[in-house]
């Protein structure tokens, strides 16, 4: 464990006290929030009330006021909402203008994003305009107790070491944070609370890109892990990729994601994009059912999140077993046939 101070530490002429309250950027996608905004939302309540502060969601969009009340009912006080039609698809131009406009006038002390495509691009070019740092990819949060500032945990130096970050010298503490690392809030849809309606500034001309064509790269439900409520990963056990197959036909079944331990990717049997852990994804979901795979502690890290553990393995000493809710000893390869079987007549 290292810890480390972000930013540089030269005196800043800034009163920090003038910064308050823990903002959580809210991302849309197909008019739906993402689980990560929820999750966040729910990590921003413990730090807003050990800091005695408010929680906000940010959510920028058009036409998409109607998701507040899921903001609100998921534990934020106060939701800042821009809309425009300029701001109907997410740029980083438009995004970032907005958010560092917010930033200057209402002088948040935290700001939480995904460590998704839109938050790490939105994140540091925000970081950079207002004159703070920021902690990318973070696993874990807290509140330094010597300090009072938010304590940003994430991987460093190739997952070798985990580094717990500050911001001492500057303000707002920004950072992203891995989806699937917290757990969603129960919503409370009796909860509501201030909605602030912020007028957009951004022109059409502003923004310096222009949409033309989403190109899904990965279709099925294979693409989605962070946001799976069912995974089915397979490991080095798996033998061959072929054997895959016996993954899949109980994942069509169960209409579940496909994971891999990283010896499964290294051994160029599935994608990167499948590989959960510490160098892949972070993910919880309801069931994670693990197939040949030991679990190292660096596959651990990465889903040891998710509800119920199921482990098949042959041997009956794995590591997996005692992180497992579930545990099946035998060859994958007998017994995912009879597991999927079973499943079909359900
Ligand atoms: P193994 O450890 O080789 O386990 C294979 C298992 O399959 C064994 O338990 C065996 O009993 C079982 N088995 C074999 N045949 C069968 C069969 N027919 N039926 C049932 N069971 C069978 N790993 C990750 O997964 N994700 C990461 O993000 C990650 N990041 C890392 C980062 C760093 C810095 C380092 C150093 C390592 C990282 N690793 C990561 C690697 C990790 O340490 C392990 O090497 C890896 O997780 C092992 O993968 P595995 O469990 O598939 O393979």
């Amino acid at each position: 464990q290292a810890i480390v101070r972000q930013g540089e530490s030269k005196a800043v002429s800034m009163d920090k006290n003038e910064y308050k309250n823990v903002w959580v950027y809210i991302e849309v996608s197909e008019g739906k929030l993402r689980n990560v905004g929820l999750e966040l939302l729910a990590e921003g309540r413990k730090l807003a009330d050990a800091m005695g502060q408010k929680l906000a969601g940010v959510l920028i969009g058009d036409n998409v006021e109607g998701l507040t009340k899921e903001i609100f009912a998921a534990g934020a006080d106060t939701v800042y909402l821009v809309q425009a039609p300029e701001l109907a698809r997410y740029s980083t131009d438009g995004y970032s203008a907005v958010i560092v406009d917010l930033i200057k006038s209402y002088k948040p002390s935290v700001i939480l994003l995904g460590a998704t495509n839109d938050g790490r691009d939105l994140g540091p070019r925000v970081a950079c305009r207002v004159g703070t740092g920021l902690t990318a990819d973070c696993t874990g949060l807290g509140i330094d107790e010597a300090t009072g500032l938010v304590a940003w945990t994430r991987p460093a130096f190739g997952g070798n070491i985990m580094a717990t970050i500050l911001c001492p010298d500057h303000r707002p503490q920004m950072g992203t944070v891995r989806p699937s690392v917290f757990k969603r809030p129960v919503p409370d849809y009796a909860k509501s609370g201030e909605l602030i309606r912020v007028p957009s500034k951004v022109k059409a001309e502003d923004i310096r890109t222009e949409f033309l064509k989403l190109l899904q790269v990965c279709t099925g439900p294979a693409c989605n892990l962070e946001e799976a409520e069912i995974i089915v990963s397979g490991g080095r056990g798996v033998g061959k990729p072929e054997n895959f197959c016996y993954l899949e036909d109980l994942a069509n079944v169960l209409g579940a994601s496909i994971g891999a331990s990283r010896a499964a990717v290294d051994a160029g049997w599935k994608p990167q994009m499948h590989q959960i852990g510490q160098t892949g994804k972070t993910v919880g979901p309801r069931i994670y059912i693990a197939c040949g795979i030991s679990g190292a502690i660096q596959h651990l890290a990465g889903m040891s999140s998710s509800d119920i553990i199921i482990a098949i393995n042959k041997d009956p000493d794995a590591p997996i077993f005692k992180m497992a809710d579930y545990g099946i000893v035998g060859d994958l390869c007998e017994v995912l046939p009879v597991l999927t079987e079973k499943f079909r007549k359900i």
